[in-house]
């Protein structure tokens, strides 16, 4: 797989998803993270700083190792208390590493502060589940997102309202599961998450912490053969991608509910009339 001569620059393909933070206020049911195989994959892992992300970027650019498109996420990330400076860093410091950023938020913890560090984004997208529709029918004509817009960011609703997600960790039904998981997977080579200074092909890699490759430690080679991959990694073989698929439902009714009522006060203290836009 390797040349003979090495490479000393690459840029990674597809979303690479810095992994911000460890929380979130809502609790979809067989989300990836906080509910993989009925399970929470976050536990031990731990929330970035200004500090860890600035290390690891500053590294990143020693390197020659670029990003197509630099992802935050969570959880919620937004609930990181660094989110504002963490944004504004990665827009003043290190817009040369990447060709866009994107932040995924829930919507539901608006603050001023948030907000200023959504414009820091080139597009945030915002995922609408049955649970948070309510911010989805309120932000849209807010005055929150016309002013993300007139700072050029994009804003994308994701509408899950209607869409399925997969439970892992069951099979779909009439499907055989073979060492061509790899070859027909729907999500590989599209997101890969970033943590402590690991990147994991694929998120069902990040949940179960299998088969990284080292950004801080592997050779610029390396890591364009970890993504240049011509077969699948180990897990692929007994992977049950495509997984069944099922509607998107709280596992805490009552937690979501309370925390898109939150969400809501936050998006009209926002839209109060003396506010500059
Ligand atoms: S909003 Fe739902 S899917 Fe997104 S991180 Fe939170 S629990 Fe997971
Ligand atoms: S581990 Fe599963 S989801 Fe990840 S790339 Fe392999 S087949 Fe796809």
């Amino acid at each position: 797989m390797s040349n003979t001569t090495s490479i000393n620059k690459y840029k990674i393909p597809g979303y690479s998803q810095l992994f911000l933070e460890t929380t979130c206020g809502l609790s979809c049911k067989n989300c990836c993270v906080f509910d993989y195989k009925g399970t929470d994959a976050t536990i031990g892992l731990r929330r970035m700083t200004i500090s860890n992300t600035r290390d690891f970027l500053v590294k990143m650019r020693e390197k020659g190792i670029g990003f197509t498109r630099l992802v935050t996420l969570g959880g919620e990330p937004t609930l990181n208390p660094d989110f504002k400076e963490i944004s504004y860093m990665l827009r003043n410091e290190f817009s040369d590493l990447y060709d866009d950023n994107v932040c995924h938020t829930n919507g539901c913890n608006l603050t001023s502060d948030v907000i200023e560090g959504l414009s820091m984004y080139d597009a945030i997208h915002i995922s609408i589940y049955p649970s948070n529709i309510d911010i989805h029918n309120t932000l849209i004509n807010s005055d929150a997102i016309k002013y993300l817009r007139t700072h050029n960011t994009n804003v994308i609703f994701k509408m899950y309202t209607k869409k399925r997600f997969f439970a892992y960790g069951e099979k779909r039904s009439g499907f055989t599961y073979d060492e061509n998981n790899w070859d027909r997977c729907p999500i590989k080579n599209q997101c890969q998450y970033i943590h402590d200074g690991n990147i994991y092909g694929c998120n069902l890699l990040f949940a179960e912490k299998r088969e990284p490759c080292n950004l801080m430690t592997s050779t610029v080679q390396e890591i364009h053969d970890y993504f240049e991959r011509e077969s699948g990694y180990e897990m692929c073989k007994t992977c049950w991608q495509p997984a069944k698929e099922v509607a998107v439902l709280p596992n805490k009714p009552e937690i979501d509910k309370s925390t898109v009522t939150a969400g809501l006060k936050l998006i009209s203290l926002w839209n109060k009339p003396n506010k500059i836009i």
